[in-house]
């Protein structure tokens, strides 16, 4: 197996997690076959307790787990499988050497950093090593070059490198290259300075991926090489890209990263082949149509919904259309009213949440979306909502809600089950991960799936109250989807709307940019109907 060691330097936010994707989708395309995992220095055991605004989106994964969302970059640009594996954290790998320690298993050693924290790291990537098949391991490494919580990854690299030798391992230092406005230039300082801090500690890159607004021209190129003591072609320009996040592996491809990539491993692959890719992001750039879909948010941090965002691109690119979102806060349709915001959109979308804030907001775009005839979708809080809103107003259960809201509402038709009110602690209790579910036939779920089974991902505590399943079919609601044995509702529909759907899992995380989801892309070609 080859390695690929991803940092990143300067700065936050450079994309490391794109980048290694995009790398991904190339290699793949070469006929290699690529895995991707991704090293989180924080000490959280997994990100399912961090608040989305601090951390961005909880992807997860078919077998449950709560990882970052980098992840989601990952599935959706190449075909490696991800598990639990793929993501490992500062928490995981303390928690696991701390009880070896409880146990006795050091026979008595002084337990440290170094080796114990370190070869625990190297487990991790070993692991993970046996039980893929893959040619190629791209390991990105969360946070910034010097930040402390991050040296013994680092340090684990080093030695891991040392292990497997350097012909079989490449640093891929993702790095930011400024302009500065009143100097007219681009400054490789800081580059060259977070790169002499990798070398402080024994790793040196063979590969930069360069951040930057402005395009590298020979000279900056050259100071780079010299200075980080990278050999020229290994410094690649990474422009903003223009339109979509898609064009980056053309970018990259142009900038020769995979050639070099198989160069410096001795791999003779052919090419990649792009030419689907590139017809994909013909169609997300320059698109036939264009429909306005309003997200009802509580977060406005792009990354907290990012999987839908994502969903709704591959949707649109398969119907020839641009989607234009318009981010609503939920609490300011809470005080103005749904109309200001939502007379005009084509189409309206609740996504998943956590909390009563905003929850009347959101309850008052959907009503407005079922009244008004605007193709609606629901996603996990979303079908909740959908749940509380036809309750209230068409079953005149005014005083309905989940208990998740309001405990002590007369009428909880959305609720907690009885063997999950057992489990307390945080993160235990959820339904988490792939679980399949039956279709009604002939229901809009199973027109856009095409089949009457199905599986989905899921992260949530919350049910539908069957008490009032059969009162609220009798007022006009169709439960299109359940679970195998028909005690869970997963799909809620309203057959006297152009297109109303909520579904209690998280279709976001199934869609890719060559496959989308059949309920996003069954949406968007509503949205543009109603357009
Ligand atoms: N808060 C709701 C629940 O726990 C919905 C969760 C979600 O949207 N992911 O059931």
């Amino acid at each position: 197996m080859k390695y690929i060691f991803v940092t990143g330097g300067v700065v936050s936010s450079l994309g490391k997690g794109l980048a290694s994707a995009s790398l991904g989708t190339l290699l793949e395309r070469r006929g290699q076959r690529v895995a991707l995992q991704k090293l989180d220095p924080y000490l959280n055991v997994d990100p399912g307790t961090m608040n989305p605004l601090q951390h961005g989106e909880v992807y997860v994964l078919a077998d449950g787990a709560e990882t970052d969302l980098d992840l989601g970059h990952y599935e959706r640009f190449t075909n490696s499988v991800l598990t639990r594996a793929n993501n490992v954290t500062s928490g995981q790998v303390y928690e696991t050497v701390l009880s070896k320690e409880r146990r006795g298993d050091y026979l008595g050693k002084t337990v440290q950093v170094i080796p114990h924290i370190t070869d625990e790291i190297k487990n991790r990537i070993r692991a993970f090593e046996e039980t893929t098949n893959a040619d190629i391991l791209i390991t990105e490494i969360g946070g910034t070059t010097g930040d402390i919580e991050g040296l013994p990854f680092l340090e684990a690299i080093r030695q891991f490198i040392l292990q497997v030798g350097p012909e079989n391992a490449i640093l891929m230092h993702v790095t930011l290259v400024p302009f500065i406005k009143a100097a007219g230039e681009l400054k490789t300082k800081p580059t060259q300075q977070s790169v002499a801090k990798l070398r402080e500690i024994g790793l040196q890159p063979q590969v930069l991926i360069c951040r930057t607004e402005q395009p590298l021209d020979e000279e900056v190129r050259e100071k780079l090489s010299l200075y980080c003591n990278v050999p020229i072609d290994g410094v690649i320009e990474a422009r903003d890209v223009e339109h979509s996040i898609y064009e980056y592996p053309l970018m990259l491809q142009r900038e020769g990263l995979d050639e070099k990539i198989c160069r410096l491993f001795g791999i003779q692959a052919r090419p990649a082949e792009m030419s689907e890719w590139k017809k994909l992001v013909d169609k997300i750039v320059s698109p036939a149509h264009k429909v306005t879909i309003a997200i009802i948010s509580k977060y406005e941090l792009q990354d907290a919904y990012k999987s839908i965002y994502e969903s709704l691109t591959h949707a649109g690119a398969a119907n020839d259309c641009g989607v234009e979102l318009v981010i609503i806060d939920a609490e300011e349709i809470e005080q103005e009213g749904p109309e200001k915001y939502l007379s005009g959109v084509d189409g309206i979308l609740v996504p998943g949440g956590f909390g009563d804030r905003g929850a009347e907001g959101k309850i008052a775009a959907t009503r407005y979306a079922r009244e008004h005839g605007i193709p609606f979708l629901g996603l996990c809080l979303g079908m909740q909502i959908a749940t509380i809103e036809f309750a209230r107003n068409v079953c005149d259960l005014e005083k309905s809600s989940s208990t998740e809201f309001d405990p002590t509402t007369p009428d909880p038709v959305i609720c907690l089950l009885e063997e999950q009110k057992e489990v307390a602690e945080k993160g235990g209790s959820m339904r988490l991960g792939t679980w399949p579910a039956v279709l009604k036939k002939n229901s809009l779920a199973h027109q856009a799936y095409g089949h009457t089974e199905i599986a989905e991902r899921h992260r949530h505590r919350w049910e539908f109250n069957n008490t009032y399943r059969e009162k609220m079919e009798t007022a006009g609601l169709s439960i299109s989807g359940t679970s195998l044995d028909g005690a869970l509702v997963e799909i809620i529909e309203l057959p006297n709307h152009p297109w109303f759907l909520a579904v209690q899992f998280h279709p976001e995380f199934q869609s890719k940019p060559n496959a989308p989801h059949p309920l996003f892309k069954g949406f968007i070609a509503a949205c543009m109907k109603n357009s």
